[in-house]
């Protein structure tokens, strides 16, 4: 087994001032290696964030370089990769069951290549877990090594050898890397890698590396390339999009990318996630003036209490937050705004819980996701004494998600009888007469169609409103926006 380098959280943590190299081009992939994948099939399974998904698009990307097709049957695949997410132990678990499940197949077809890359693989508990428990695994990558797929399968097939590659250093910016996009009317478009926010439950900033923002420049070309090849809607995806650009000097911060992107004239932008700590009057103003950025933030709250909010690391209080969510509702008109909460973070109180609840209250989110706070490894919060049940974090993730559950019906309700512009994302699947989309506040649409194809923008009258969704039908020349 060459080049094995096991990630390194103690290395990982320390951190100075960073400008990440570019790497320009970077599949370096030989005539031998193009032809590798030739006659086989590839599949990849995608868990976790936005993050990921891209990254799995990548992945397909230089895969498909390699000659390797993709297929939707793990029977028929020649590899099949496992893009992890490590951000809580469920997460990781149904990771460790699928790998297990695998081995079956690997039993029927030997030379299957089984792989495992994302942000598990950059745990260096799981790398050496795996590597002891499951020798099925053939290749192991970390998040910053996805370049060098072409040269790790190589290795796996003319040399017989697993291949392990995941490096624990500050990270590199990839550009030129080829992917493989799921939609063609909407796209993701990484604006940035990695995390230095280190709040003290989240594993990101370990398994992401340093914050490395890639250069306006680079970031617009793509988006163009994107307009100019027929997509509506570009996501900026980040795990701290606000932060972007205060890794690199002379470039401009993210209010300045939110403007220039929207000067493109692509149909719609929108972002996530979004730190409250770095959400300056720029970003709302830009998001303010620009009638192509969406009326829709995901501004994470994760607790209502300041003493939790300060042992989490999150460097804002809740009057902080309620400020910035106040202009945003000011400021932009029809505005939706959603979030993520932790419960059950180590000594959270019930008065410290009731107070998330307070906020809730106030905030009345669109939309939100709630988690039990999951320990993890060489995370500061894993360390922190936590005398709370399970049955107590479970009855609070209950009671709290009835609230956020009201507040999200409430809010559609508002939307009843009113015209919208959906962004059609196609039929669903069990009832192909009726099709889905989103609304600029990013609402999903259940609707009857008359007429109208994928990627089309189109006005739907809102006919009923439900807790996670909204159902209309199609109109034609009304619109109340
Ligand atoms: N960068 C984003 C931010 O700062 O809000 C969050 C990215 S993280 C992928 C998504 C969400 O997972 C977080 O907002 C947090 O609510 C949740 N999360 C992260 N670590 C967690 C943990 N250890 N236990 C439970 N939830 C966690
Ligand atoms: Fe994790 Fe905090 Fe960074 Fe978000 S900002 S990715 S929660 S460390």
């Amino acid at each position: 087994m060459s080049e094995f380098r096991l990630p390194d959280m103690t290395r990982a943590r320390l951190r100075g001032k960073y400008q990440a190299p570019i790497v320009r081009d970077a599949l370096n992939i030989t005539p031998s290696q193009k032809e590798l994948g030739a006659g086989l099939f590839y599949h990849v399974i995608t868990y976790g964030c936005q993050a990921n998904v891209r990254d799995g698009e990548v992945i397909s990307g230089i895969l498909e370089e390699m000659s390797y097709r993709h297929t939707d049957l793990l029977e028929e695949a020649d590899i099949i990769i496992l893009n992890t997410c490590a951000i809580r132990d469920n997460a990781e678990k149904r990771v460790m069951g699928e790998i297990g499940f695998l081995q079956n197949y690997k039993r029927m077809k030997p030379s299957l290549i089984i792989g495992l890359c994302g942000c598990m693989a950059q745990e260096e508990a799981v790398v050496n877990s795996v590597l002891s428990k499951y020798k099925t695994v053939d290749l192991i990558f970390g998040t910053h090594n996805l370049f060098e797929i072409p040269q790790m399968i190589e290795q796996i097939i003319t040399k017989n050898q697993k291949a392990v590659r995941v490096y624990s250093h500050q990270g590199s910016i990839y550009e030129g890397l080829p992917s493989v996009r799921s939609l063609n009317h909407k796209a993701s478009v990484n604006i940035m890698d990695g995390c230095d926010k280190f709040c003290t439950y989240c594993i990101v900033p370990y398994t992401r590396g340093q914050q490395r923002s890639r250069l306006m420049g680079d970031v617009l070309a793509e988006v163009q390339g994107l307009k100019d090849a027929g997509y509506k809607e570009v996501m900026l995806l980040g795990q701290n999009v606000n932060a972007y650009g205060k890794d690199i000097p002379d470039n401009g911060d993210f209010a300045t990318l939110l403007n220039e992107v929207a000067k493109t004239g692509i149909e719609r932008i929108r972002f996530t996630t979004s730190h409250p700590w770095d959400f300056t009057d720029g970003m709302i103003e830009a998001i303010a003036a620009n009638e192509n950025i969406m009326p829709f933030v995901h501004l994470p709250l994760q607790s209502g209490n300041n003493e939790i909010l300060k042992r989490m690391g999150r460097r804002y209080t809740i009057d902080e937050y309620f400020a910035i969510f106040d202009k945003l509702k000011a400021a932009v008109k029809d505005i939706a705004i959603s979030t993520d909460i932790i419960v059950g973070f180590p000594g959270e109180t019930d008065e410290q819980f009731a107070d998330t609840l307070k906020a809730v209250e106030y905030c009345k989110y669109d939309n939100a996701y709630s988690f039990i706070f999951s320990p993890r490894p060489g995370t500061p919060a894993a360390r922190m004494e936590d005398d709370i049940t399970m049955e107590v974090k479970k009855a609070r993730l209950l009671q709290l998600n009835e609230r956020l559950g009201y507040y999200s019906k409430l809010n559609n309700q508002k939307w009843v009888n009113r015209t919208v512009r959906v962004l059609v994302d196609g039929p669903s699947k069990n009832r192909p007469e009726i099709f889905s989309g989103y609304t600029p506040q990013q609402k999903l649409v259940n609707f009857e169609i008359k007429g109208a194809s994928v990627g089309d923008i189109i006005d739907v009258k809102i006919t009923q409103a439900r807790k996670n969704s909204l159902n209309g039908i199609q109109i034609v020349g009304e619109n109340d926006e």
